[in-house]
């Protein structure tokens, strides 16, 4: 079984020991305040003065009541609180760090916290000094966004295919027409070798098929070529037409 990527952030986390006495003060408040049975712990505003300890909080608050989804699979974290005042004052610490925008959802007897979109979640590792799992999130966006580009150039190729072969289909029987009706000697210049070359190049790309001819032609010229090829199969097909309406 694989280790969940909430697993290891909170393996990381839990490794991650506060050293100065403000910040090991507010670890252990953080604590009171996520497993104490009281509900209106309040928590006095110096003791979450500096930056450092607002991170060593915010990493205590998640390795208690935090979680978040697989990246591989969607981006989500949250931290599970048992009071709207919680949560809150959850929210609005997060929100003190540049670019934050922690939300709150009603969930049974919960309030969550959350963030939602990868880049505030690898925000949040790196408030939250997870360095290691920030790096791993950004790998995995890395892939994500490589495989992203690679399918829908895949995608596009497969429909310019499909358009080219479709195209080639409806000059292919528009030439046979012709071929069978008049043929190609009657045709006017350029015209008959262009003909020719379509039908034995089907799958050729207009490009290609300009290279084909006897003076070679760029794509614009290939195409006016079949558009009037076309027309005379048109014209054809409206004779016929006319004349089995008799
Ligand atoms: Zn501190």
């Amino acid at each position: 079984m694989t280790v969940s990527f909430a697993a290891k952030v909170k393996e990381e986390l839990s490794n991650i020991k506060p050293r100065a006495g403000h910040c090991i003060t507010a670890a252990a408040e953080a604590h009171k305040y996520f497993t104490i049975i009281k509900k209106e712990y309040k928590i006095s505003e110096d003791i979450l003065e500096r930056r450092c300890c607002k991170r060593t909080f915010l990493r205590e608050a998640f390795l208690i009541a935090g979680a978040m989804s697989d990246p591989e699979k969607s981006y989500h974290f949250e931290l599970i609180c048992q009071t709207k005042l919680k949560a809150e004052f959850l929210r609005d610490l997060i929100n003190q760090f540049d670019g934050m925008d922690a939300k709150i959802v009603v969930r049974g007897k919960s309030y969550v916290t959350y963030l939602k979109g990868s880049d505030q979640i690898v925000d949040m590792l790196g408030i939250m000094e997870a360095s290691l799992s920030y790096m791993e999130l950004e790998n995995v966006r890395i892939m994500k966004s490589v495989r992203n580009s690679v399918n829908r150039r895949t995608n596009c190729e497969t429909a310019n295919i499909g358009k080219t072969v479709t195209a080639s289909k409806r000059q292919m029987d528009d030439i046979e027409l012709i071929r069978d009706r008049i043929g190609f000697r009657e045709l006017p210049d350029g015209l008959a070798e262009m003909a020719e070359v379509r039908l034995k190049y089907p799958e050729a790309s207009l490009t290609e098929l300009g290279q084909y001819l006897s003076t070679p032609l760029g794509k614009s010229g290939v195409n006016h070529r079949l558009r009037r090829l076309s027309e005379i199969a048109g014209q054809l097909r409206m004779k016929e037409g006319k004349v089995n309406a008799q």
